[in-house]
């Protein structure tokens, strides 16, 4: 299959074509914070950002606060008013090949699993472009897990920048089916092709910081008990939260209702299990010390998920590094458990 490219200079047309069809959403900035909004028909400089955002896209589908149903009571009992289903297809143009993995990986929780109703429609009806990091932060490791800072096999159509142009390559039936009803694209020559994979070569090279995650779930089982760890692990933790809550494949939510008067409104909002909170009961709370969560954050990705979906939950954004106040380290971690398998 041939590959096609476009001059970066053109990427607003082809943003304004696929408009047409699509509510088409970029890497921007919204109060300051990057994330992934709907593009506003106008700025492109997001093509000069190489890096992932600060709100993973998982917020595109699981919304940080999102609204179930209504509900009204009246003499005849409660009656349940369900949101208006969204008829419009997103298309996401810039996600990084590790939050497009993250993405796969709730799926098999949000899909196969369990069928969610909120996700699902959000999910099936999005076309996916992604664009390959070419200078990711030191804090990515997403070699570690297999994946590649420029290569994706979770999204519609790669993009890979070759100087003045982005190579797109189709990677599912759907991008495929994008490129031919699109028009101004050029088809890539075999100098181009080449390019994109020095490209790639140089990016996957860029990410030195490494993890060996080989037996790491039976390590983990292994030192689960070793309390002293744990606590020496989690001690500067503050319990913020904001590794999980910005994590690309966390999804804890919690689900409350607001009622005034007779009318109510339940939403499901994100959790954290580094919340003291997060598991307390009537009777007792399991994870009431620091490093029973600091424990449960780091073997639901490595160990539990593994044993549930064959997959770590870890995509190696390094999010969770970049964005902790008290720069608490994931990989640190993960390299130093005591246990031998
Ligand atoms: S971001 Fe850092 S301080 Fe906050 S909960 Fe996570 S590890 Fe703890
Ligand atoms: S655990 Fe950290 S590095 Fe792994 S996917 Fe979550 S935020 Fe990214």
């Amino acid at each position: 299959m041939a590959n096609n490219k476009i001059s970066k200079k053109d990427v607003h047309k082809l943003l304004s074509q696929w408009s047409k069809e699509f509510i088409v959403f970029v890497p921007s900035k919204e109060n300051g914070v990057a994330t992934l909004a709907r593009w506003d028909g106008k700025d492109t400089s997001f093509l000069d950002w190489y890096r992932n955002t600060v709100i993973p896209p998982k917020a595109n589908f699981l919304p940080q606060v999102e609204e179930m149903f209504r509900f009204q009571k009246d003499k005849a009992g409660y009656h349940i008013e369900l949101p208006a289903s969204d008829e419009y297809k997103p298309l996401i143009f810039g996600i990084r090949p590790c939050d497009a993995n993250a993405l796969a990986i709730l799926d098999m929780t949000f899909k196969d699993t369990h069928e969610d109703p909120y996700y699902l429609p959000k999910r099936n009806n999005t076309v996916l472009i992604g664009l390959g990091c070419t200078s990711p932060y030191d804090s990515c490791f997403c070699t570690s897990l297999g994946l590649s800072p420029a290569e994706s096999a979770d999204v519609d159509l790669m993009l890979t920048d070759i100087g003045d142009e982005f190579l797109i390559e189709e990677v599912t039936e759907t991008g495929k089916a994008l490129v031919t009803q699109t028009s101004g694209l050029e088809e890539a020559t075999e100098p181009d092709n080449a390019q994109a994979k020095e490209v790639k070569a140089v990016a996957y090279r860029k990410v030195t910081r490494r993890i060996d995650t080989g037996d790491i779930d039976k390590k983990l089982l292994s030192c689960f008990e070793n309390e002293d760890y744990w606590e020496k692990v989690a001690a500067k933790c503050i319990s913020c939260g904001i590794c999980t809550l910005l994590c690309p494949t966390c999804y804890c939510f919690d689900i409350s209702d607001e009622l005034v008067k007779q009318q109510g409104t339940r939403f499901r909002c994100w959790d954290s299990c580094g919340f003291p909170t997060y598991t307390k009961m009537p009777m007792e709370n399991p994870r009431e010390e620091k490093w029973r969560r600091v424990r449960q954050k780091l073997c639901h990705k490595y160990e539990f998920y593994p044993m549930n979906f064959g997959v770590i939950a870890c995509t190696g954004c390094g999010r969770c590094i970049r964005l902790c106040p008290v720069n608490w380290d994931i990989t640190q971690t993960l390299d130093s458990l005591p246990a031998k398998v």
